[in-house]
This record gives C-alpha cells, sequence and structure tokens, in this order.
C-alpha cells in the first residue's frame, strides 16, 4: 500500500515536470480533494495509507493539472472572501484581488445606509454587479451585508451578464449561500436597456488586452475568454459601461470599477475623456497595486 506521502511525492514530481508554478500546494489541495479532508489533515498524517481506489483518482486529477487545467475547475470550487463558491468554465475563476472590490462595495454601501444622502424610509440603496460572472461579488456582498444584520429590503442587489450560463452559475452561488432573495439576476450586455437607478456600481470587466490574451497563463485558458479580453487597449468593455453611467448612477451615486494593474493611467486618461467633471480615484489592491478605479457622479 501506499502512504499520503509517497503519493504526494509522485504527484509533486508530476507537476514539476510539467513546469506548474506551485507543485506542492497544488499536489497537497487535490490530494485533499480526493482524499475529502482538508489539506492540514494529510500534511498532520503523511503515513496515512491510501487506497487504490484514490490513488488511481489522485493520479487522474494530478493528470489534469499537469495538462494546464486549474485547480479551482477541478475541484469546481474557489473560496472567494470566505466562501466557498462553486466554480467552473462557464464563467471566470474569482481572484484574491477581487475581494477588494466588494470590499470597497461593503464600505460604500454601509456608508449610505448610516450617514448617506438616504433618509429612513428612503429608497434602498441600489446596487448593480455588473458581469457577474460566478456572481462572486454580488453573493459575497450580499453575505457580508447580512452577516452585519442589514435587512434584505434595505438593500437591492442586481446582478448582470451577458452569458446565460454564468448567470446559472451565479445563481447557484446565491443559492447555497441563502442570498438568493437579496439578489436579483439579469440577462443583460453590461446593464439592461431602458432606466436602471444605482447608487453603486461594481464591476470586474474584461481588461486583458486582445494582444495578451495569448501570454495569458495556462490555467488562465481554461477560462472564458470574453471574461477576459477588454480588446486592443483592454478597456473597451469598461469604456462602454462609462458610457452608460450618466444614464444610470444617481447623483452622488459611484461606480467602483476592477481594472488591470498597469492601467491606473490609461483609466484616468479615459475619465477624462468619458466622464468630465467627475471626481475619480484609483484605490491599489494588498499588494499595493492600482486596482479598483472609484468614480463618482457629481451630486446635482
Ligand atoms: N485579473 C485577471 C487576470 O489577470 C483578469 C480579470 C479581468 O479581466 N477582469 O487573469
Amino acid at each position: 500500500m501506499t502512504t499520503t506521502r509517497e503519493a504526494l511525492g509522485v504527484g509533486i514530481d508530476r507537476l514539476r515536470a510539467a513546469a506548474v508554478d506551485t507543485p506542492r500546494l497544488d499536489a497537497e489541495v487535490l490530494f485533499a480533494y480526493i482524499a475529502g479532508v482538508d489539506r492540514t489533515g494529510i500534511l498532520a498524517h503523511p503515513e496515512a495509507l491510501v487506497s487504490d481506489g484514490q490513488l488511481a483518482a489522485f493520479q487522474r486529477v494530478v493528470e489534469r493539472r499537469g495538462a494546464g487545467e486549474p485547480v479551482a475547475y477541478i475541484r469546481g470550487m474557489k473560496e472567494f472572501h470566505g466562501l466557498a463558491l462553486r466554480v467552473d468554465p462557464r464563467a471566470l475563476i474569482p481572484r484574491p484581488e477581487t475581494e477588494r472590490l466588494v470590499d470597497l462595495g461593503l464600505a460604500e454601501t454601509m456608508w449610505r445606509l448610516a450617514e448617506g444622502p438616504r433618509q429612513p424610509g428612503a429608497l434602498p440603496v441600489r446596487i448593480a454587479d455588473v458581469g457577474t460572472g460566478s456572481g462572486a461579488v454580488a453573493v459575497a456582498l450580499a453575505v457580508a451585508l447580512r452577516q452585519r444584520r442589514v435587512p434584505a429590503e434595505d438593500v437591492t442587489i442586481l446582478a448582470t451578464d451577458v452569458s446565460a450560463d454564468a448567470l446559472d452559475l451565479a445563481r447557484e452561488n446565491a443559492v447555497s449561500h441563502a442570498v438568493g432573495d437579496r439578489v436579483g439576476f439579469v440577462e443583460a450586455d453590461l446593464l439592461p436597456p431602458g432606466s436602471v437607478a444605482c447608487d453603486v456600481v461594481l464591476a470586474n470587466l474584461p481588461y486583458v488586452r486582445s494582444a495578451a490574451m495569448s501570454d495569458l497563463p495556462r490555467p488562465t485558458t481554461y477560462e472564458p475568454p470574453s471574461a477576459l479580453d477588454g480588446g486592443v487597449d483592454g478597456l473597451t468593455v469598461i469604456a462602454r459601461l462609462l458610457d452608460r453611467l450618466p444614464a444610470v448612477l444617481v447623483p452622488g451615486g459611484v461606480a467602483l470599477l476592477e481594472i488591470g494593474a498597469d492601467q491606473g493611467e490609461a483609466i484616468g486618461v479615459l475619465l477624462d475623456d468619458r466622464l468630465p467633471g467627475w471626481p475619480a480615484r484609483v484605490e491599489t489592491d494588498l499588494t499595493g497595486l492600482p486596482r479598483v478605479a472609484v468614480i463618482s457622479r457629481p451630486p446635482s
């Protein structure tokens, strides 16, 4: 019989040979997934015996990872903002840096509920998560609001996506985190046509330059290109959303848009062109890189 340590060793060697960036971590996570335990469990018991069935299953997932498939798609799960989200090729795998977008959106929402322009008995704070994909941002925000005991009727969250498949996944995530009543889903290119009044717009739209798509790491090629490809300058889809903002954001409303780490200056130029006079700043992520453009509609 094989021990956990031996099985892991073979898996790590295989992933290293396949030039996977983090062979040990990936092998441990995949072994834990197959064994149905958490990673600390396998590290604590390296002598535990592995059945032939488990070994074969582990070897199969190691082969998939070695061929380039992301760990998150193999497990069908990704941790995001403290939640276990279902993920599959219908949508982008949520990235840790996008947690910043959730935190900024949460702060904006709490401020508006507490002391912002909203009066008691006024309309709910209306939020849109544009291009929701797996639903990560909308679901994490809804869960965070519930944890803060914000009544469901005080905030509306509209999650949109142009992909019906992504929306199905987002709905599954909302239901499995018990916020199906707090998030509405609409299939739309950015936002539904006609009148949508929002206090807060959140979006992690595609922002990779088309020419850089072929340089993306191998696992990223398993993700939907439409969730990543932001056109020639990477900002084409974001620019389309900027053009909608005057008709969507209420006076005093704010849009929080995730951008690429190298797009801090380019977004400034684009904003001067599309929304002159609208105050804007760029928030950095935990690594200190530009990550979220914060764009306010001046109060009327
Ligand atoms: N941060 C992602 C990546 O680098 C891009 C996400 C996006 O385009 N919104 O793969």
